[in-house]
């Protein structure tokens, strides 16, 4: 994994020796476990669980971590590797099957079919009864985007 990583971020996690300032300068830090320091260290470990658990999703990309590793690691790179390996593995998920659906057939993402797409209208059934009328009038809004179909296809066939 520590290659694969390396090859598609051009990220060494060889290079971190577990100081700790990524986790103690992330504002996402201990949401569902998740510390970047623990993670790379899990990554140097060879732990299979760095995937499966998807922790490195909880990321928010903000790059407060990357200006302040002395070692010049950047871990949302090393997040974003980590997602495409996982995909590479397994296949989207319902979400992004439902995300690149929507793409394809429609030409922009509508956020609220995708969702109950891929999780269902049973997922939002706390909703109040004006909250889930309103999801539905979302969710049919807008056109399908005939001018951006074509490239959109190309880019994602
Ligand atoms: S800040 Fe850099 S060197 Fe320190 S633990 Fe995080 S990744 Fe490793
Ligand atoms: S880029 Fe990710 S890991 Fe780094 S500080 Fe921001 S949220 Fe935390």
């Amino acid at each position: 994994m520590i290659e694969e990583i390396k090859s598609i971020s051009g990220q060494d996690v060889n290079l971190c020796y577990q100081c700790g300032e990524c986790s103690s300068s992330c504002q996402v830090a201990g949401v569902d476990g998740f510390y970047p320091s623990v993670l790379i260290h899990r990554i140097k470990l060879e732990d299979p669980g760095v995937l499966d658990e998807r922790k490195f999703e909880v990321c928010l990309h903000c790059f407060l971590c990357t200006v302040r590793c002395p070692q010049g690691i950047s871990f949302p790179d090393v997040a974003t590797a980590l997602s495409n390996i996982w995909v590479k593995r397994y296949g989207p998920d319902r979400v992004e099957r439902a995300f690149l659906k929507e793409l394809r057939e429609r030409g922009f993402i509508n956020p609220v079919r995708v969702a109950l797409s891929a999780l269902g209208l049973h997922s939002f059934k706390s909703l109040s009864s004006k909250a889930l009328k309103l999801m539905r009038a979302s969710s049919r809004s807008g056109k399908v985007r005939e001018d951006l179909l074509k490239e959109v296809r190309e880019i994602v066939p």
